[in-house]
């Protein structure tokens, strides 16, 4: 069986998963794990692989000598890259900024822009440069793609990509809205087409990625012509720990009140959001919260559901005609709540929900909407992993 390896580099852990390009969205990887803790006195590496387990502390220096380990400890099983027909590794890249609108195959040149566009994501794409290395260093015959998070969301109308403000200024420091979870958008919004019945040179389509991060695209006959993220993943719709849109004038006070810069970063990507009204972020736990009157949670989810809505509406304007608003990741494929608040009374614009539809288990791609709703309402899971390794295979051949 041909796999791909995925990986997904950050600044202290490693994410990777060994899998079949061809498998369902929904299917369990061949194996997958997490190396975390690098650089810190003690770390840890869990692989999972049909049904079991494995775990290992030991102290992990840097990314090389993690990844290094993940293939002794695979081989030991019998499932180290020297076992497998693994064709194709495929990182995900944070920021691919202007110069990337595809995945790319990775030579020492790509590394060079990828490595160009750190200024814009000075927290992300150094990681994910750290993983590219190594890997390339243990899997050099293997060819290498970079999939960029921003790609599917390169060629946003200038009207949806461009800030109002100073454009001599905005120029200089590549300020626009680059747009993030691309890899997800696109592959969510291929799906709704065949799903709904219609030619996807004919769909218009919102599609709303509510995760820990969440973000919605619009998407007009295949090309995306909005997103709510924004320069960076912090802004758009009110996220598990990011606020999302704020008012700039907000971050001037802080700083002003005497909160450093990094402070000010940590407040609104870390603590803020659901978690910063209710104190947690995992929907699972608001809900409980909410079923025992906890007027925080209350508060929390409302927030999120006004900002959400708000978000949807603009981008049925933007896009004109609705085809299908689908929901992907975490929140969107499980929490039938959320998906309800989100799109109550809206029969107006011919969006009509089907309670019983909506309540069914995450089991793979579905409408919920009844058969008189001209808008279809859908969930597609999102499989970020199994579209890099998709776009990975496909470039490597
Ligand atoms: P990310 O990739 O951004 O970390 P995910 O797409 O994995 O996020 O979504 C994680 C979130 O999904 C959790 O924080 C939780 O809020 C939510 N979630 C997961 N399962 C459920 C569920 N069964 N019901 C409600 N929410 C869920």
């Amino acid at each position: 069986m041909a796999l791909a390896l995925v990986l997904n580099s950050g600044s202290s852990s490693l994410k990777f998963q060994i899998l079949d390009p061809e498998a369902e969205a929904t299917a369990e990887p061949f194996a997958a794990g997490l190396v975390e803790q690098v650089g810190e006195p003690m770390g840890r590496i869990t692989i999972k692989h049909a049904g079991e387990k494995w775990v290992e502390e030991l102290p992990i220096p840097d990314h090389g000598v993690g990844l290094n380990r993940v293939f002794v400890m695979l081989d030991e099983h019998g499932i180290g890259p020297s076992n497998l027909d693994i064709t194709a590794v495929g990182h995900r890249v944070v920021h691919g900024g202007l110069l990337f609108s595809q995945p790319a195959v990775i030579t020492d040149e790509i590394l060079e822009m990828v490595r160009d566009l750190i200024p814009l994501a000075p927290l992300h794409n150094p990681a994910n440069i750290v993983g590219i290395e190594v890997a390339r260093e243990l899997l050099p015959s293997i060819p290498h793609v970079a999939v960029f998070d921003t790609g599917f969301f390169h060629s946003l109308p200038p009207a949806a990509a461009l800030y109002a403000i100073n454009a001599s200024v905005a120029g200089q420091q590549g300020i626009r809205r680059y747009g993030f979870h691309g890899t997800s958008h696109e592959y969510v919004s291929q799906q709704v087409p065949a799903l709904i019945g219609r030619d996807p040179e004919h769909t218009h389509q919102i599609v709303c990625h509510l995760g820990n991060g969440a973000s919605i695209s619009a998407v007009h006959n295949g090309h995306a012509i909005d997103t709510s993220m924004g320069m960076t993943p912090l802004a758009g719709i009110v996220m598990g720990t990011r606020s999302g849109d704020i008012d700039p004038g907000i971050v001037f006070h802080l700083l002003r009140s005497g909160m450093s810069v990094d402070e000010v970063d940590d407040l609104l990507n870390k603590k803020s959001g659901v978690k910063g009204i209710s104190g947690v972020n995992d929907f699972r736990e608001l809900r409980a919260m909410i079923q025992q009157e906890n007027s925080d949670a209350w508060l929390a989810y409302n927030v999120y559901i006004h900002n959400l809505r708000k978000y949807i509406g603009s981008y049925m304007i933007a896009l004109g005609r609705v085809d299908a608003i689908t929901f992907t990741a975490g929140v969107g494929e499980n929490d039938a709540n959320v998906r309800a608040d989100a799109l109550a009374d809206l029969e107006e614009y011919g969006i009509i929900l089907d309670p019983e539809r909506n309540a069914l288990p995450n089991t793979g791609p579905r409408i919920i909407s009844t058969p008189e709703s001209k808008v279809k309402i859908c969930v597609v899971p999102t499989n970020e992993e199994l579209a890099i390794a998709k776009y990975a295979v496909a470039l490597a051949h």
